[in-house]
């Protein structure tokens, strides 16, 4: 994937493949692993990789072009690939320039780039922070670590994994037994320690697998991201795009596949000609569009400007709008396309749950409208709030 419009290419040869295989996944709750497959097979787990370490150097406007491609397929699966592309992003965003500013040690950028590297060769990442009664604050964590002979020994356990099962390692988030204060990041192997439990059987996103995790594990002490403890709540407000708004490029591409399903239905039963159905036909196309340009804006203000103030609002609103957008245009979509559409197995009535998603995914749309508040109000909004940002 060296030219950058291949990969584009190449999410929109795999969209129908995926929507084909949506319903099946949705309906049973299972994990869409033919599509992992061929995003495998395609070589997008090494997208956010650099060239150098063997993968496609993506940026993140190149990222969500192809997250919205691939969510026109199938939301769920576009979602999963998203925590990789979260965690292999962030870990390429770590430039030695940065990693000098943050004092980090050369055995980290080695196994910052051991990481990267095996990503290119196809392994993949979940992310598992979230957990039950803390929700995705780091803050708030309850999973912990404590220092042993060589490396380190993790406990606790997450909710809400997406890919809990499939991933070849994840991204865990733990506090520090001896230092409260430290949240630290590690990534841990599948295997021995790492124990699923299938938890997840929800409203929307089913396919995403996104179970519970037990874990009780020593890794070595490579597997601290950063090689320094406490970086976790810094790596949050460094790459606030990937905490997010990486989310919100796939909860658009959900929502333009709701109106490319119902433009598809209302045509086969030629009901066109009704002004109400052509009227929330067109308002939902303008919504989608509009999301979608404030997505790219985002996205391109995060490749020129990361970490500026004002990229960071369009990060903050870009989550608010396609969040709120693709609720709200499925919703209408389903409406205009009529009780037909509700039937279990229609992609209308699973596009309409899927979408239902975007906004609870952190940050939440109430969250971010906060956020924007505080900010437009002239506070500082990533302090100031009734509870911690993270
Ligand atoms: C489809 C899907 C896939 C997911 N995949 C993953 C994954 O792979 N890995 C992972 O770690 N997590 C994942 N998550 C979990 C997601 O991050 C959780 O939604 C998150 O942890 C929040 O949990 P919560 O909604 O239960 O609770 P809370 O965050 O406690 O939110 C509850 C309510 O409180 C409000 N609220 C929360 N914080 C604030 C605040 N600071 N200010 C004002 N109001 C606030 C929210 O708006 C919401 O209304 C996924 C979620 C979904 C929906």
């Amino acid at each position: 994937m060296d030219e950058q419009a291949s990969a584009l290419d190449e999410a929109r040869r795999l969209a129908p493949r995926f929507a084909a295989r949506a319903a099946a996944s949705d309906r049973d709750g299972s994990f869409p692993a033919d599509d992992f497959a061929d995003l495998r097979e395609s070589g997008f787990f090494g997208l956010m990789v650099p060239a150098a370490l063997g993968g496609a150097g993506a940026g993140f406007l190149r990222y969500a072009n192809i997250a919205y491609e691939l969510a026109r397929g199938n939301g769920a699966t576009a979602l999963v690939f998203n925590m990789h592309a979260s965690v292999t992003g962030a870990l390429a965003g770590v430039t030695d320039g940065l990693a000098d500013a943050l004092g980090l040690p050369p055995e980290a950028l080695a196994a910052r780039d051991d990481h990267l590297k095996a990503a290119a060769s196809g392994s993949w990442y979940a992310v598992a922070m979230s957990e039950r009664g803390a929700g995705s604050r780091l803050s708030q964590m309850t999973t912990s670590y404590q220092n042993v002979d060589g490396g380190y020994r993790i406990t606790g356990a997450k909710t809400f994994c997406s890919g809990a099962g499939y991933a070849d390692a994840y991204l865990i988030a733990a506090r520090s037994v001896t230092d409260p204060t430290q949240v630290s990041q590690f990534l841990v192997p599948a295997g021995d320690g790492l124990t699923v439990e299938e938890t997840w059987d929800a409203l929307g996103m089913r396919a995403t697998g996104s179970h519970d995790l037990h874990i009780d594990v020593t890794v070595p002490a490579s597997a601290l991201l950063g090689g320094l403890e406490g970086l976790a709540l810094v790596a949050a407000q460094l790459s606030p795009h990937w905490m997010v708004a990486s989310y919100a490029a796939v909860y658009v591409g959900v929502a333009r596949a709701a109106v490319d399903a119902a433009v598809e239905h209302v045509n086969a039963r030629k009901l066109g000609g009704l002004p109400a159905i052509r009227a929330r036909i067109g308002r939902a196309d303008a919504a989608v569009a509009a999301a979608h340009l404030a997505v790219r804006e985002a996205a391109r203000r995060v490749d020129e400007s990361p970490g500026d103030p004002e990229t960071n609002r369009w990060v903050w609103r870009a989550k608010l709008l396609a969040g709120t957008t693709a609720a709200e245009v499925a919703a209408s979509m389903l409406e205009a396309a009529g009780t037909s559409a509700m039937r279990r197995g229609h992609p209308l009535e699973r596009l309409y749950r899927d979408a239902r998603a975007g906004s609870l995914q952190p940050a939440t749309s109430d969250v971010c409208a906060d956020w924007l508040g505080v900010d437009a109000l002239g506070g500082d909004p990533d302090s100031d709030g009734v509870a911690p940002r993270w």
